[in-house]
């Protein structure tokens, strides 16, 4: 199996997608499946649905480490498979996920990895909802320190 990329999205600006400035000019794709759900999603949705990040440098990953953010060590976003979907106005870090988990379904993808219930800091709600397909990268580019996580369908934390 091939990793498919892709470097735009019909509602994702690349402003968006590529916001880290660090992210070299040939590695400003993301994963053919995680936009592709990302668009189904967003046409589910019927309005807007923005990204707070999507593909991040190694520099930047660092920065947020260092910064004391729940940022892991090896990130999807570095990899070019993940992103943070901001939870609209009105609705819930669940409504997101519902959104995800349908519209995967719909599409016939194999469940994403889904992050949201770790990033609520005490409320009831997260601001922003995780997800990657960190388990369709070539195996061989997965760092080996996170190949235990990354290779779990349907991961949620
Ligand atoms: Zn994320």
């Amino acid at each position: 199996m091939t990793a498919k990329w892709m470097r735009r999205s019909t509602y994702a600006s690349e402003n968006e997608l590529y916001r880290d400035q660090r992210v070299a000019p040939a590695d400003q794709k993301i994963l053919e499946e995680t936009l592709v759900l990302y668009d189904r999603i967003r046409g589910l949705h019927g309005g807007p649905l923005l990204i707070n990040s999507g593909r991040r440098s190694a520099e930047k990953q660092e920065e947020l480490r260092k910064a004391g953010y729940r940022a892991a060590k090896f990130s999807p976003h570095v990899w070019g498979c993940a992103l943070d979907v901001r939870v609209p106005e009105g609705k819930t870090d669940e409504y997101l996920v519902a959104l995800l988990f349908g519209g995967a379904q719909l599409l016939g993808y194999d469940m994403p990895r889904v992050g949201w219930r770790n990033y609520r800091n005490g409320k009831s709600s997260s601001t922003f909802v995780h997800f990657d397909f960190a388990y369709l990268l070539p195996l061989e580019s997965i760092p080996m320190g996170a190949r235990k996580a990354w290779l779990v369908r349907g991961l949620t934390w």
